[in-house]
């Protein structure tokens, strides 16, 4: 099959792009600028042209995606900014949902897509300043984070800002295939995927430090070698599960029309500390002050959608640390 990739020069899109190709697809992935593919080409060099780069300076245009989706029969949409360095709400919520609306409507012009996937995130789901423990599932909305960025502006948290730029986007992504399929305009089915923190080996560049790091996983790095702790963990998913889940529900036929969440389980920064000291045999960690281990975590997910729709297994927690820890090792980052 041919699929349109976006993001591919990120964390979690350039592992995207690797499942794919090598489950035998040819992927089309739009990147900003050439230089932002020449590590990729690097990378993945060997597929030949069954990668393709095209250039998109800015995805808001109206019809940026109109070339790059003729022909393909799939359309997976990870592009959005994570940035938490920023002043006003729209410089997320601009490209998140403009970004996304103009992939929809590009794959609404052409008969041969069948599959749009929208990878949305937690952020859209969760209620991250909820006070009482709770499971959450595909119907829950974050609708919070919307409703503060309304009311403060420029005066918003920044991580209120990025949760509310994934929900708006998300909702858009349901308003705009609904709409357009009742109407018999569109031909595709939308999925869209709800992962939480995604952790886990990186294979998009191979220079810089840990400050280089997308933030997910400089947050990861600066817990378990720092001992310095974001404000938010919730649960989390391994990078290289969520690629495949990505695949799946891009081939799974079930999948069409479903919200779904992919999560390996709720996690605390302190746990990945607690497991990194583990999995390395006793080596030293940050030390960890008054940590209870049996307090109830505020956010899990139910994710039996995900086990029924996509047969989705997660690696765990020891798995993804070991994984890091010797990426950190060989990159001389201990
Ligand atoms: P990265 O920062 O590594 O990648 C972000 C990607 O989006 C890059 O390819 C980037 O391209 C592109 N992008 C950002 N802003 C724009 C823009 N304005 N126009 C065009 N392209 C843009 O982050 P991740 O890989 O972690 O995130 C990828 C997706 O996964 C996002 O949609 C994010 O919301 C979602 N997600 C990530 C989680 C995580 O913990 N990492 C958790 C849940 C969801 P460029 O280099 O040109 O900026």
């Amino acid at each position: 099959g041919n699929v349109l990739i976006t993001g591919t020069n990120g964390f979690v899109g350039s592992w995207a792009l690797k499942v794919f190709l090598q489950s035998g697809f040819t992927v089309r992935a739009p990147v900003r600028s050439e230089s932002k593919a020449s590590y990729l080409k690097k990378v993945f060099g060997a597929y030949g042209d069954r990668l393709e780069f095209v250039i998109i300076p800015d995805i808001t245009k109206e019809g940026a995606f109109d070339t790059a989706t003729v022909g393909v029969d799939a359309v997976v949409h990870i592009a959005s900014p994570v940035g938490l360095d920023v002043d006003h709400p729209d410089e997320l919520i601009i490209p998140a949902v403009n970004g996304t609306l103009g992939v929809l409507r590009s794959a609404a012009k052409v008969h041969s897509v069948q599959r749009v996937v929208y990878i949305s995130s937690c952020a859209a789901v969760v209620n991250r300043t909820a006070t009482e423990p709770r499971v959450y599932d595909e119907n829950d909305w974050n609708q919070h984070d919307v409703d503060v960025c309304q009311r403060e502006g420029r005066a918003a948290a920044q991580v209120s800002m990025y949760c509310a730029s994934k929900t708006l986007a998300e909702r858009s992504a349901w308003e705009f295939w609904k709409e357009n399929k009742d109407k018999g305009v569109i031909g595709w089915d939308l999925v869209s995927l709800c992962p939480p923190w995604v952790f886990g080996p990186v294979v998009h560049k191979d220079e810089g430090g840990p400050d280089d790091l997308n933030d997910s996983n400089k947050f990861v790095y600066d817990a378990v070698v720092k001992g310095q702790y974001f404000p938010v963990d919730l649960a989390f998913i391994d990078v290289r599960d969520l690629a495949q889940a990505i695949l799946l529900a891009v081939t799974k036929p079930p999948a069409g029309g479903e919200r779904i969440i992919v999560a390996a389980g709720p996690f605390r920064w302190e746990d990945l500390i607690i497991t990194a000291h583990e999995v390395s045999g006793g080596k030293t960690y940050p030390p960890i002050e008054s940590y209870n281990p049996d307090a109830p975590y505020m956010a899990r997910t139910n994710v039996a959608k995900a086990k029924e729709l996509l047969g989705l297994g997660y690696r765990t927690q020891e798995e993804m640390i070991k994984d890091l820890l010797k990426e950190y090792e060989e990159r001389g980052w201990l």
